[in-house]
């Protein structure tokens, strides 16, 4: 897949690495909106939440990514999860991806 994240995923382009296992990779953010701020993307494309198939074990692997990784950068108990989902809602790279946010207020 011609993919931005999916070319990071497969070490085509370079990207600081915070935490990987078998279904997720996490980065931090090339152009940070906090003091913490790591994006966790599944290994295999999806484009968007909307493309999660109804598959509870792949679902509970994305969703388990994203708390280890929370815990192996040491926001745990303090920190926002983000997916944008469309461009209505500012989804601007088309791989499944949630930001973890730490480190200042956010409203909501
Ligand atoms: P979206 O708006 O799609 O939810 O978020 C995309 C995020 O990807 C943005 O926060 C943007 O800064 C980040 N991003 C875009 N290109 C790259 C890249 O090449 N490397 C990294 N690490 N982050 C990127
Ligand atoms: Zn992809």
């Amino acid at each position: 897949m011609d993919c931005l994240f999916c070319r990071i995923v497969r070490g085509e382009l370079p990207a600081n690495v915070v935490f990987e296992n078998e279904s997720v990779l996490a980065f931090k953010d090339i152009n940070p909106l906090a003091p913490t701020h790591v994006l966790v993307v599944p290994k295999t494309h999806l484009a968007s939440l909307d493309d999660v198939p109804d598959d509870p074990e792949l679902a509970g692997k994305i969703l388990l990514g994203v708390r280890q990784t929370a815990e192996k950068i040491g926001v745990a108990g303090g920190y926002k999860v983000v997916t944008n989902c469309g461009e209505a809602a500012g989804q601007v790279v088309h791989h499944l991806h949630f930001h973890i946010l730490a480190g200042k207020k956010f409203v909501p």
